[in-house]
């Protein structure tokens, strides 16, 4: 299956990625929140009516939530944080999905770490 085929060649941490494009501007995204640390943006196939994608600026070695170490700590926290903040802006009040992809099993495709906010529809459990 092509997600799959796609998902399954996880890079090495320094190559980059097509969201070192979107930070730096190279090619375009609907940004919905940006501070020093993180940048907040439209997912290009959207799954829901809100779908939105939070990446680190940096990335230090974070391809992916398995590669965390303590010293991520902060960056993790403010991603976290960071998904509360847009899903108040984008109206959620009636719930959300937060989701982090991890690996070939998880279906990752893109090797920066980036937190999934989704919703403005029921959602369903368990995912697919
Ligand atoms: P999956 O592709 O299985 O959802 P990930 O969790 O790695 O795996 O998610 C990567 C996400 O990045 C996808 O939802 C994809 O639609 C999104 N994406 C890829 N390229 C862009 C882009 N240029 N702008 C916005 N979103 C993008």
């Amino acid at each position: 299956e092509k997600e799959a085929a796609l998902a399954a060649i996880p890079p090495d941490s320094d190559s980059p990625t097509i969201f070192d494009k979107i930070i730096n501007k190279e090619i375009p995204s609907t940004v919905v929140y940006e501070d020093d640390k993180v940048l907040a943006f439209r997912d290009i196939n959207p799954q829901a009516p809100v779908h939105i994608l939070i990446i680190p600026k940096v990335r230090d070695g974070l391809t992916g939530i398995s590669k965390a170490e303590e010293r991520h700590f902060d960056i993790l926290g403010r991603l976290l944080y960071t998904a509360k903040l847009v899903a108040k802006q984008e109206g959620l009040a009636e719930g959300y999905r937060v989701v982090i992809n991890d690996g070939p099993q998880g279906c990752q495709s893109v090797y920066h770490i980036h937190v999934h906010v989704i919703g403005g529809r029921q959602l369903n459990w368990p995912p697919g």
